[in-house]
């Protein structure tokens, strides 16, 4: 049996709030281990956000040649997948390369390996290039982040379906792609290869896309997925699947209908990283559904054992897992920073881009809070139109009664930006009024908060 090497700080997996924490340690001199099975940065840099906004980027680039008219030729526009697969590798490897750069100069301790628990805090890893080491915390964190989920369907596994991870690996363009989940990876995915050039049919078991977001709001996904000719069945149940992804497949809709299609991608939930790290022997409790439970500092049910990011039960973002770290920073200086209460936004990389957050309406009304809504075209909004594209709104929720913005939700271009100077008026405890008086500069997209604002009674 290999020795025990002591640490004060032992990290399993090194998802986005683990290793900003232990690069953060070990630059304050620390004594740190990090194992992590390979993927250099976490699953943000190597296979999620960072590829799939440069697959975004590319789409948005052939969508514009071939929808503004202003180049000549641009009917005949072909792309060249190989191109896009080039600049999103790019785009990940100069990512990992940063953060190889910042883990060495941090000088925390990288293993790379597969990490399971053999005891409270203890951790034995299978190395990757052979052997195995045996590491001790004084404390250890939990940050194995989620995998995709494939539903139970008959046929569906055997078909071999993509996942995010394989889609974005892509350098060949799939003829036609079949999405399976209509939450915000699927949305984004399958708007990116239909204005790649696919042929995209998504299938959603719940009524609508996007189920978190008000009814308008999906409305106009929708409404704007099927201008571009992308396939949204909703309310449809995949019942099974013949063939293989990346040849021929067909997939049996409880509507009674079929879709055939050449490829399948399963975006339909994640999977908490839990089964097989020798949780039980770290004496780490985790829920009904995997996930590790914890209270509002992060702390799981073993001592000195903390658990950061989406297995965690954090909201799957990373800039959620970041705050973790934040947490996390703070209770181990004896602070008192805990996840309770935090407001935390997001944005989903579609056209009309969404950003939300706080309440938004439907969620105001199950919780029997009285509101005031503005809603704002963005077609009210100058630079929407001098960008050509006035698709979309703004929609504010605000306190019936003591005029503090309640949540906001945006679709249209730059929403993700607009909705952070949104985020710090609720920060600062503004009254709506404050953000309508502010003086914006003309003409920017986040002007239209003025005219928002200004429609309330
Ligand atoms: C396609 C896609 C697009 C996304 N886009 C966005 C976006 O635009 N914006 C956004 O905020 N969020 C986005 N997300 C979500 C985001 O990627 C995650 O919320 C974020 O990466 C936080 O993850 P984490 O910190 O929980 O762990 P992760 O980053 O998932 O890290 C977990 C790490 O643990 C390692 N690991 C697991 N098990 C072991 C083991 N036994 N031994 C050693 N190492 C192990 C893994 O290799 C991995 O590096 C997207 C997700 C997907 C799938």
């Amino acid at each position: 049996m290999s020795s025990i090497e002591k640490f004060e700080y032992v990290f399993l997996g090194g998802g986005k709030g683990g290793k900003s924490l232990a690069m953060e340690l070990a630059r304050n001199g620390k004594r740190v281990a990090v194992v992590e099975q390979g993927m250099i940065g976490g699953s943000c840099i190597n296979i999620a956000c960072i590829p799939s906004k440069a697959l975004i980027r590319s789409a948005r680039i052939a969508h514009t040649v071939r929808s503004q008219k202003i180049l000549e030729g641009h009917a005949d526009a072909r792309l060249d997948m190989k191109q896009v697969h080039r600049f999103v590798r790019e785009v990940v490897d100069g990512m990992v390369e940063v953060n190889q750069k910042a883990f060495d100069a941090s000088g925390f301790d990288l293993i790379l390996g597969t990490g399971r628990f053999v005891a409270p805090r203890r951790i034995e890893v299978t190395l990757n290039d052979g052997g195995v080491r045996m590491v001790e915390g004084e404390h250890a964190f939990i940050n194995t982040g989620t995998y995709a989920a494939v539903p139970d369907v008959p046929g569906l596994r055997q078909a071999d379906p993509m996942t995010h991870v394989e889609a974005l690996a892509l350098d060949r363009l799939p003829d036609h792609l079949v999405v399976i989940g209509g939450g915000y990876i699927g949305l984004e995915m399958a708007q990116a290869f239909r204005r790649l050039g696919s042929e995209v049919t998504l299938v959603q078991e719940a009524p609508r896309v996007a189920m978190r977001e008000d009814q308008d709001v999906t409305d106009a996904i929708e409404a704007a997925f099927a201008e571009e000719g992308v396939d949204v069945r909703t309310h449809v149940k995949p019942l099974r699947v013949t063939g293989q992804s990346g040849q021929t497949v067909s997939i049996e809709l409880s509507d009674g209908s079929t879709v055939n299609g050449t490829h399948i991608l399963v975006a339909a939930g994640r999977v908490p990283r839990t089964y097989d790290i020798g949780l039980d022997a770290a004496g780490v409790e985790v829920d009904a559904r995997g996930f590790i439970k914890t209270d509002e500092r992060l702390a799981t049910s073993a001592p000195n054992t903390w658990a950061i990011g989406e297995v965690a039960g954090t909201p799957m973002f990373t800039h959620a897992s970041f705050d973790d770290y934040r947490v996390l920073k703070s209770q181990l200086a004896g602070g008192h920073v805990t996840t309770k209460d935090r407001l935390i936004p997001y944005a989903l990389f579609i056209e009309p881009e969404l950003g939300r957050v706080g309440l938004n309406e439907s969620e105001a009304k199950q919780k029997g809070i009285e509101v005031r809504v503005a809603k704002l075209p963005m077609a009210a909004v100058p630079r929407a139109r001098t960008n050509g594209d006035v698709k979309g709104f703004m929609k504010a929720i605000v306190d019936a009664h003591s005029d503090q913005i309640l949540g906001f939700t945006m679709l249209g271009q730059n929403a993700g930006d607009v909705v952070t100077a949104v985020q710090m008026a609720m920060i600062g405890k503004l009254p709506y009024t404050a953000v309508r008086d502010l003086i914006i500069a003309h003409p920017l997209i986040s002007e239209g908060l003025n005219l928002l604002f200004a429609k309330l009674p």
